[in-house]
């Protein structure tokens, strides 16, 4: 099957190696645990009201520090763990990761009181509580999901890239050398606006079941580089010059575009909550609907479309699904259709949540106003 798959390369690891690959996730989870409590962070007030206490949370952010000690540790292989091995691993480490984060949901989800939900099932896959933090707020079971989950997405791709080139040497394909730096770029980016993800749809939304747990760590961390399974055992396109320019050129363009749309939108969400009043960049007025005493926001990027922040995040996955110029390859195409098929459902989700939050009326008036999803003048 993984022969017809085109993804054999990824089973040919010795018993020995099945089994410290199954066995990589514990020890990568030990070890960011140790690195993200160790390594100094910055305590900030956060967005989301805590339940119990009707505060508002504070979290302790590091992750850019995590991020680039855990690259650099890679990078030099100074854990004595050759650059390609989380590639050549995935498979066992995704069966692994898969057990292991089976287990801790268990433990988060049934060590805390029952609450809404009582079947036990939906209670295990949605989780039971909003946040778990320990160690006095030292560490915040969210946050050190999206510091695992998005470093190791960056050195999963990374390793894949290395991988590619010794396999492939003069032949190798750039584009998966793109691949690789415009996930780091990604990621990196996520960690140096840390701060603006607090005011984001799994904080606010989410709880801590096995949807998060294995999405955040095992998804997020390994399987969002799926297309780098199939298409890493493919060379050079070999286009002639000038496609070969359009399309080197064109895919990290498209990211390009992709990334300022969302991280606009995230950042004049951000500046709005946190004031209000100012003008995002200097330029874009904050217009809004009054909802209670909460406001809606509905100019520049809002007012474009409800989640045009979505529209960024499907250019981005278009570039990846062209960036290893095999375009018929269905492979490259898997990132793409997972992005495209989350963020319809998860915009038509948080439009429910909004419309329960801003009141039903006041959400209707938004939709009048801002009348496309994701897409201005199409959905
Ligand atoms: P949003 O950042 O859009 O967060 C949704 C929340 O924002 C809503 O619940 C609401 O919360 C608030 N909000 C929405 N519309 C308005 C409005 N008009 N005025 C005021 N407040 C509003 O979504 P996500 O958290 O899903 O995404 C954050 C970023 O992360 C996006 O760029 C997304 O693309 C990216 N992302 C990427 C993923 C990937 O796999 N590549 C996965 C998940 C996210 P409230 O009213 O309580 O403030």
């Amino acid at each position: 099957m993984f022969d017809w798959l085109g993804i054999d390369h990824l089973v040919e690891l010795t018993a020995a190696e099945a089994v410290l690959g199954f066995l990589t996730p514990l020890i990568v989870f030990a070890a960011f645990f140790v690195l993200q409590m160790v390594l100094p962070g910055r305590h900030v007030p956060g967005y989301v009201i805590n339940r119990e206490t009707g505060q508002l949370r504070s979290y302790r952010l590091n992750g850019l520090l995590v991020f680039v000690v855990a690259q650099l540790l890679w990078w030099f292989e100074l854990t004595g763990m050759p650059r390609d091995w989380f590639y050549r691993s995935s498979l066992y480490a995704v069966a692994g990761g898969t057990v292991l984060t089976t287990i801790m949901t268990i433990v988060a989800v049934f060590s805390q009181p029952e609450g809404e939900v009582e079947n036990r099932f939906l209670a295990w896959w949605f989780g039971r509580a909003q946040e778990l933090q320990f160690f006095n707020g030292r560490f915040d079971v969210k946050m050190y999901f999206y510091v695992v989950g998005g470093t190791m997405l960056s050195l999963n791709a990374l390793s894949g890239a290395a991988w590619h080139n010794d396999r492939f040497g003069d032949d190798a394909n750039p584009g998966v050398f793109i691949y690789a730096a415009i996930f780091t770029f990604y990621v990196f980016d996520y960690f140096v606006f840390e701060r603006v993800q607090l005011y984001t749809y799994d904080l606010i939304h989410e709880n801590l079941g096995f949807k998060l747990f294995w999405g955040g760590l095992i998804v997020y961390g390994w399987m969002f580089i799926i297309p780098l399974w199939g298409m890493a055992a493919h060379p050079d396109p070999g286009f002639t010059s000038g496609w070969r320019y359009f399309w080197l050129i064109g895919t990290p363009a498209l990211f390009a575009v992709g990334w300022c749309i969302s991280r606009g939108a995230n950042m004049q969400k951000y500046t709005f909550k946190r004031w209000p009043d100012r003008k995002f960049l200097g330029l874009i007025e904050p217009q809004v609907i009054e909802a209670g005493d909460r406001k809606i926001l509905c100019s520049g990027f809002w007012g474009a479309a409800r989640h045009f922040n979505y529209m960024g995040e499907g250019f981005f996955s278009l570039s990846i699904a062209l960036v290893w110029g095999h375009f018929g390859n269905l492979w490259s195409w898997t990132y793409f259709i997972f992005i495209v098929s989350m963020f319809t459902y998860r915009q038509m989700d948080d439009d429910k949540h909004c419309a329960e939050k801003y009141g039903a009326e006041k959400w209707a008036e938004y939709k009048a106003r801002v009348k496309y999803r994701i897409i201005p003048g199409i959905y």
